[in-house]
């Protein structure tokens, strides 16, 4: 039976310190944490190679006092919290009084530091959580720690770190969103001697979205104020034209803290709903003041859960507070943003087609369309119920066996190798429109009649053989992009932009990119790391129109960031399935006729049957089906 042993103060120091420290990240944050809590106005973190050798946190708040500074470092050590009551009522950052003793247990630490007002300051020096003897030093006012060679004396956990350019952009995250939650703080950040990110600290949140997300992001902003009783909202969240593909720009400050929280998720997104597109998101950077005694911080040890005592105030403060704020900004410009967007059909839609052969083929048949044309049209108007495919395409059409109701899948895939040729063959013979069609080839369907589009989306076809269409339009063509996509060995051609765009990425979204910008060529966007979560395209996938580039790379930027260590596979392939979903027309655009024949081209011929996604691109509506809808059988 082993035997039952209290663990050595050492051993118990390097478990904890595992909690809080898990990369160069948590150590700055750690680090700011107490500089903010020491009423500094300005900061500075200096970082080389990714903090991993070398990260500093230098402060002008209170200092510590030279007899004080070992017991900093003891664990359980705090100036913040004396007594179990006061946990209830927490304002400062920490209160654990862990951090310092884990960080100095895995790293190689300095710390120099002078009480406001003193003559001269203080130095420590531990190695491995050991401190060695308390120096005098000359020193500004404020605090400075110096944290070398971070987890030299835990080379386990040497292995999990990312490379320094994912471990760098990890920190300026830290970094970033400390500065929007204390805009009256002077945040700077140097990452191998070079500044990348300088907050003014004027107090305005402003000035902090502007210095720490971009010009860009700032513009797109609205301004959000409620206030409900003592609790309240306010901040900034973006237009509803300016969704992005993902979360990653939703930050939410609760009482100071960054936390995520899917009450404020929802919250803030149920104000959007019917203003925003659907698979957009908006931003936003909220921040909620609760008195104390209304929300837990003490749930997580990372910090960023909270529990909220009176969860529905929370939601609705949130959701009004946002609701209202873009009520004002559509007021002014009269009605609000069209609720559809329209856009031009895209010149290049057919590079986006191997059907190009169809086109070609269809000739005379596209200047009059054989929906129109192939029927006269009083026969059309007379005869109702015989304006059907096969009287006027075909005078034998095979009558198949009794059609299975309900059935979304489609008449059995010819077998592949049979497609290609067989597919313009036809077509190609195909007489001008207006003449009586004949299927030449035994066995190949004539193709379905379009009855037209309707909302803008769906495509709406008969079959000639007692069975109605619907073709969600976006989802087939994303199919057909992505399967073509998929097929190809070589990287997706890209298109070089004549202005390079800059795309502004959430923290987590960055850091999943960091470090594989050469593998985003392989996904046809050139890109350069632009230094303040930022990315700069050169060029872009040749499918993606430019006005959605920067979204594109957004979305591909998340599902990495999402992304578990899975099969490479298969992140290629969601990777390719974003691609496909953004080089799709798009429902709600205009397309022209031969578009739309194109694809029900190749929806009929069996080859597509889903989107990337899994949703059908196709259903189907049997005459029996539509008889029953209206009571003409039982
Ligand atoms: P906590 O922040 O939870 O109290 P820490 O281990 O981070 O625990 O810090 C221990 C104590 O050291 C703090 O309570 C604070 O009194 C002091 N301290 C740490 N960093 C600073 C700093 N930058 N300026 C002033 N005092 C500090
Ligand atoms: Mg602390």
């Amino acid at each position: 039976m082993p035997h039952i042993q209290q663990l050595s103060p050492f051993v118990a120091d390097l478990i904890a310190a595992g909690e809080v420290v898990e990369r160069p990240a948590s150590v700055a944050k750690e680090l700011l944490e107490n500089a903010i809590d020491a009423g500094a106005t300005a900061v500075t973190v200096e970082l080389r190679s990714g903090g991993m050798t070398y990260l500093r946190v230098s402060d002008d708040g209170c200092g510590i006092a030279p007899d004080e500074l070992p017991t900093a470092f003891l664990r359980h050590a705090t100036s913040k919290l004396r007594s179990a009551e006061d946990l209830a009522a927490i304002g400062t950052l920490g209160f654990r009084g862990e951090a310092l003793a884990a960080i100095a247990s895995v790293s190689r630490l300095d710390i120099f530091t002078r009480v406001r007002g003193a003559q001269s300051g203080a130095a420590l020096h531990l190695e491995g959580g050991v401190p060695g003897a308390v120096t005098e030093a000359g020193c500004p006012e404020g605090t400075s720690v110096i944290v070398r060679d971070l987890f030299y004396n835990t080379p386990a956990r040497l292995k999990f770190m990312k490379r320094d350019s994912a471990e760098a952009a990890a920190v300026s995250g830290v970094v970033t969103h400390l500065a929007l939650s204390h805009p009256d703080i002077s945040f700077r950040l140097l990452r191998d001697n070079e500044e990348t990110l300088h907050t003014p600290g004027d107090g305005s949140l402003k000035s902090a979205v502007y210095a720490a997300l971009g010009r860009e992001f700032t513009l797109s902003l609205v301004e959000v104020s409620q206030r409900d009783g003592a609790a309240a909202v306010d901040g900034f969240v973006t237009r509803p034209l300016n969704g992005r593909g993902t979360r990653g720009m939703q930050t939410f400050f609760v009482n100071g803290r960054l936390v995520r929280s899917q009450l404020l998720t929802a919250a803030l997104e149920e104000a959007y709903a019917n203003r925003i597109m659907k698979g957009k998101f908006p931003s936003c950077v909220l921040r909620v003041t609760l008195p104390f005694d209304l929300v837990d911080v003490n749930v997580h040890p990372a910090k960023t859960v909270v529990k909220f005592v009176s969860e529905k105030q929370v939601f609705d403060l949130v959701y009004h507070g946002v609701m209202a704020a873009l009520d004002r900004e559509a007021k002014p410009d009269g009605p609000a943003a069209p609720a559809r967007q329209t856009q031009p059909p895209r010149a290049d839609f057919f590079q986006t087609m191997t059907a190009e052969q169809f086109r070609a083929s269809q000739g005379g048949a596209k200047a009059a369309p054989a929906f129109r044309t192939s029927v006269p049209a009083t026969a059309a108007g007379e005869l109702g119920g015989k304006l059907r495919l096969s009287d006027c395409t075909r005078q034998s059409a095979p009558k198949p066996p009794a059609a299975p109701p309900a059935a979304v899948p489609v008449p059995a895939p010819k077998p592949r190798e049979e497609t290609p040729p067989a597919m313009p063959g036809p077509r190609e013979e195909t007489p001008p429109a207006g003449a009586e069609q004949t299927s030449l080839l035994p066995g190949t369907a004539a193709p379905w009649r379009i009855a037209g589009e309707v909302l803008d989306t769906y495509i709406v076809c008969e079959d000639g053989e007692d069975s109605v269409w619907l073709i969600d339009k976006h989802a087939a063509h994303e199919r057909v992009n992505f399967d073509r996509f998929k097929a190809q060995r070589e990287p997706i051609m890209s298109q070089t932009l004549l202005t390079p765009l800059v795309a502004q990425l959430g923290a987590a979204e960055y850091a999943a990119i960091a470090d594989r910008l050469d593998f985003l060529q392989d996904f046809g966007f050139a890109c350069e790391d632009f230094g303040g979560n930022a990315v700069l395209l050169r060029a872009v996938p040749a499918d993606v129109d430019e006005t959605e580039a920067v979204a594109t790379l957004e979305e591909l930027a998340g599902r990495l960031a999402a992304e578990k260590p899975a099969d490479p596979a298969d992140t290629r392939d969601a990777l390719l399935a974003t691609l496909a979903c953004k080089a799709a027309i798009k429902g709600g655009w205009k397309s022209d006729e031969s578009e739309l024949r194109a694809l029900v081209d190749r929806v009929q011929s069996g080859e597509i049957e889903y989107c990337p996604h899994g949703r059908p691109v196709k259903v189907r509506l049997t005459r029996q089906q539509l008889e029953k809808m209206f009571k003409r059988i039982v």
